[in-house]
């Protein structure tokens, strides 16, 4: 079965069952005798009988009549035996027909294999027994009835399977295709089901699964396992076949398994239905994981509950309670009288469920549960189940509790941070202001929001222009804005636009009105202080010496324009540096930082001076320097000021100066020497020529003659005046020597009196007034003091005023570091041009030595002894006006230190 066309088991309706047609004969011979008998013996035996002579006359009757069977001579005139048989096998409308061939007694034995080539069905050689004919036909006749019933029955189940909706596959015991029905080739994808025909039906089994399919199979096949089962198919598109098999094993004749036959039905439907539902339940469930949503159920009916892990792990369950009242008695008991009454709504309405609450577990801890839930009705509209999903909300709880205390605090900001900001929308149609901006501007945002509020603000068309274009844009940066306030005021302003996520803009503004104010204020202080510090530096650098201010580290602050072209640098390339970083020796530099914290500690002044070469032009100098603390309001040393100044000329005249003056100090010792020798040394003889001259005159007075006495008269007169000349000489030499120094207070006014009494006969003489203030005691040699006020006054006595009295006033006051004396007479006076000379030795204005006696050396030897002590001598006089003449003696080198300065109070005596 299976190599022929199913179609040709198809029944065709128009052709007549043979059972119920009579059972005919048709005898073909030409000899009429053979025909003849054969026609008896079968009529004889019930058959209904048909005969004829040909071979064409055999088929059409044949044909017509349709007769059981053919009772064929082979030898016939026209068409012989085998040819009828073949012609007749050949027409569909007459090859089920048995033909029985008939041959001649004894000579044609060759016949039978030709027969049987011819499809004959049987063969009999005369002599034919009338028994054997009829039975050889009937039994043909049986047979050909038995295989169309067999026929017909198989056509039958055929078509049955071919027509049968499920697939039909049919497999010998190694799985090779015996059969498949069209459904099974049409599963499998198969065009021609032949083409299955004799594959394994392991090939169409993924490979997966192959190893355990033959094993069931060959289990199958030994059990006779009836059964149904699932399996997987791959077909010829490669597409996947689920099907359920429903297989037995097939038997040979003796009973023995030798294959299966299974009925196949297409599953795979059902099954990707099963997979779309199992994939959209487990995305579902995914969805339901990633939302963290818990799910539950509450059934009205049997008032259950059944919940998810998640939902009753939210409510502190290990698995869902079964009671509504277990769920509401973790409802935070704030929270639970509401829950439960929106749940009564809910289920009354029937409507949505929808709540948040909070879960008081039973360890303690609270969560915010948000709870949604639909009913389900029955048909009546009744709500028998609520279904719906819980989320623990309580982080986002928290977050929103953060967000809105972010708010809170932003709001807080924005309403009071002084800086103005304006929010708006891009077409510039809605403003909020904060509190800063109404307050500067005036207008409230309500206000803001009537009437063309940029009008108000920029009343200038072309400037609002501007500002709008400024204001829609996003220009980085800020950018100055005049706006004007409610109150007509002109706000200058600055601006910044930021642009929110949400397309709106801010404007953040400053009033800038006060800074503009301390702007110019403090331009205002830097110009000032600029100017300041030109003038500073204008003075400093007019002098020749370097001036420079260190902060407390060290580091130039300022340098003069003098020491900068020393250095050859501009004063921003030395602000910040210290000496060593200018190129100073590193000692150099630790001796002035010592010199820094010294000054800084003791907040006084330090002096120095320094010999070094200068490290840019390397000349050697000798520098003296100050260095003086300047302090700052805390009373604090702020900055050292320097001032530094080159004395190596200084230095170098002095040195000069020193050794001159040690060479005129020998010179004058020299000449004092000799002075005071020769004066000392003069008197000896001068004295013999005085005393000789005057024993002449008093021994040989009256013998000389007139002449004589005269001549005379000039030799006592020259040796006593040379006397004089010698003795002031020797007091002018002594003044000067270093042997008498004073070793006690000498009691100034003492001097003066024992003076005045000295010159009493001159005083009378003159009517003479001397007066006198209080005087000092001195450290002074009293031989000394009595020396000038002798002389002075002396002089007060006799350059006086023709007929007037002389009156002399002596004064002593301390100023200016020394007692300064001053003897003051009504005398001749003296003209201003000898002020000075009459201080020279042997000086004298008048050489009448009649009238005013003298040798010019009074003053002279007063200007020594004053000038070593230190002090100075002058006069201020002009001709008839009298004579001041003023001597000091510095304090220092005439005080006691034991007794300190005297008192300077004065008095008249
Ligand atoms: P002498 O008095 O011996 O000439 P001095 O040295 O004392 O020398 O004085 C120098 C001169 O100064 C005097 O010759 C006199 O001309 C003038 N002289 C000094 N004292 C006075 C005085 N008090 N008034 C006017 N002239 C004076």
């Amino acid at each position: 079965m299976g190599e022929r066309d199913p179609s040709s088991y198809r029944s065709d309706p128009a052709e007549p069952r043979p059972e119920q047609r009579p059972r005919r004969v048709l005898c073909v011979d030409d000899n009429d005798a053979n025909r003849y008998v054969r026609m008896q013996i079968l009529g004889a035996a019930g058959l209904d009988v048909l005969g004829c002579a040909t071979g064409r006359d055999a088929l059409a009757l044949a044909a017509k009549e349709q007769p059981s069977l053919l009772v064929l001579d082979i030898r016939l005139p026209d068409l012989n035996g085998f040819e009828v048989c073949s012609r007749l096998k050949s027409d569909p409308k007459t090859k089920h027909i048995p033909v029985l061939h008939v041959s001649a007694t004894g000579e044609f034995d060759s016949d039978l294999p030709e027969a049987l080539a011819h499809d004959s069905d049987g063969y009999l050689r005369e002599p034919i027994e009338p028994a054997t004919l009829v039975a050889t036909v009937r039994a043909l006749i049986h047979t050909a009835e038995d295989r169309d019933r067999w026929r017909r029955s198989e056509a039958r189940y055929r078509r049955f399977l071919e027509q049968a909706y499920e697939g039909v596959w049919v497999v010998d015991g190694t799985g090779r295709t015996e059969y498949v029905n069209a459904r099974m080739a049409e599963m499998l994808k198969c065009p021609q089901a032949d083409q299955l025909i004799g594959r394994s039906a392991f090939d169409f089994v993924p490979t997966g699964d192959s190893n355990l399919l033959k094993a069931q199979f060959a289990s199958r096949l030994a059990g006779d396992a009836r059964e149904r089962y699932e399996v997987r198919l791959r077909c010829f598109d490669g597409s996947v076949l689920w099907a359920s098999v429903s297989g037995s094993n097939v038997f040979d004749h003796e009973g023995a398994a030798v294959g299966r036959m299974a009925l196949f039905t297409d599953i795979t439907d059902r099954k990707r239905d099963e997979e779309v539902l199992r994939e959209s339940q487990q995305r579902l469930e995914l969805a339901l994981e990633a939302a963290e949503l818990g799910t539950f159920e509450l059934d009205l009916v049997s008032r259950t509950v059944t919940a998810s892990q998640r939902t009753c792990a939210m409510f502190g369950f290990d698995r869902a309670p079964a009671t509504p009242e277990d769920w509401i008695a973790r409802i935070h008991p704030e929270d639970r009288e509401r829950v439960a009454s929106e749940l009564q709504t809910s289920i009354a309405g029937p409507a949505r469920f929808d709540t948040a609450n909070r879960v008081l577990r039973q360890n303690g801890s609270m969560v915010w549960v948000v709870a949604r839930a639909v009913p389900v009705m029955d048909t009546t509209g009744r709500a028998v189940r609520l279904v719906g999903v819980a989320q623990d909300v309580t982080s986002q709880r928290q977050d929103e509790q953060v967000r809105e205390r972010e708010r809170g605090l932003l709001r807080a900001i924005i309403d009071n941070i002084p800086v103005m900001l304006c929010l708006y929308d891009p077409r510039l149609n809605t403003f909020e202001l904060n509190q800063e901006c109404q307050r500067v501007l005036g207008w409230s945002t309500q206000e803001a929001n009537a009437g063309d509020f940029l009008a108000k603000v920029y009343p200038d068309p072309s400037y609002k222009r501007g500002a709008i274009e400024y204001m829609q844009s996003l220009a980085p940066g800020w950018r100055d804005m005049n706006a004007t306030a409610k109150n007509g005021e002109r706000v200058a302003s600055e601006w910044a636009n930021i642009r929110l996520a949400d397309d709106r803009m801010i404007g953040i503004g400053i009033d800038t009105r006060e800074r503009m104010a301390a702007r110019d204020e403090l331009l205002r202080a830097v110009q000032l202080h600029e100017q300041q510090f030109r003038m500073f530096d204008g003075v400093a650098s007019t002098t020749p010496d370097f001036v420079y201010l260190f902060d407390r580290q060290g580091r130039f602050l300022y340098a003069n324009r003098r020491l900068l072209e020393v250095w050859g640098m501009e004063l921003r390339d030395v602000i910040g540096k210290t000496c060593r970083e200018l190129g100073y020796e590193q000692w150099h530099h630790d001796m002035h930082m010592r010199e820094i914290a010294q000054v800084i500690e003791t907040k006084t002044p330090i002096k120095g001076e320094v010999p070094f070469k200068a490290p840019l032009t390397g000349i050697f100098g000798v520098y003296e320097y100050i260095f003086s603390p300047v302090l700052g309001p805390d009373g604090e040393v702020e900055t050292i000021a320097g001032t530094t100044r080159d004395v190596t000329d200084r230095k170098r005249v002095e040195e000069s100066l020193r050794s001159a003056n040690e060479q005129l100090t020998r010179v004058n010792h020299d000449l004092e020497q000799f002075a005071y020798s020769a004066s000392h040394d003069l008197q000896e003889p001068l004295r013999n020529v005085s005393a000789y001259s005057q024993l002449l005159h008093r021994r040989y007075a009256g013998t000389l003659g007139d002449d004589g006495e005269m001549f005379l008269g000039y030799i006592v007169d020259g040796a006593q005046r040379m006397g004089q000349l010698l003795s002031d000489l020797l007091a002018y030499t002594r003044a000067g020597s270093e042997d008498d120094a004073p070793v006690a207070l000498t009691d100034c006014e003492a001097v003066l009196e024992r003076v005045v009494a000295g010159l009493d006969q001159t005083v009378q003489h003159t009517r003479a007034v001397i007066t006198h203030s209080r005087l000092p005691s001195l450290c002074i040699h009293p031989g000394h003091m009595q020396q000038v006020f002798q002389n002075l006054i002396g002089n007060a006595l006799k350059y006086r005023k023709e007929g007037e009295a002389p009156r002399v006033h002596v004064r002593a006051e301390a100023q200016n570091g020394a007692w300064q004396f001053s003897i003051t007479d009504n005398g001749i006076g003296i003209a201003p041009e000898y002020h000075e000379r009459i201080f020279g030795m042997f000086k004298r204005l008048h050489s009448d030595t009649e009238k005013y006696s003298g040798t010019g050396m009074g003053l002279a030897i007063c200007q020594r002894i004053i000038e070593r002590y230190g002090g100075r001598v002058w006069v201020e006089s002009d001709v008839a006006a009298g004579s001041t003449f003023r001597f000091t003696f510095p304090i220092a080198r005439t005080s006691d230190a034991t007794t300190g300065p005297l008192s300077t109070a004065s008095g008249s005596r």
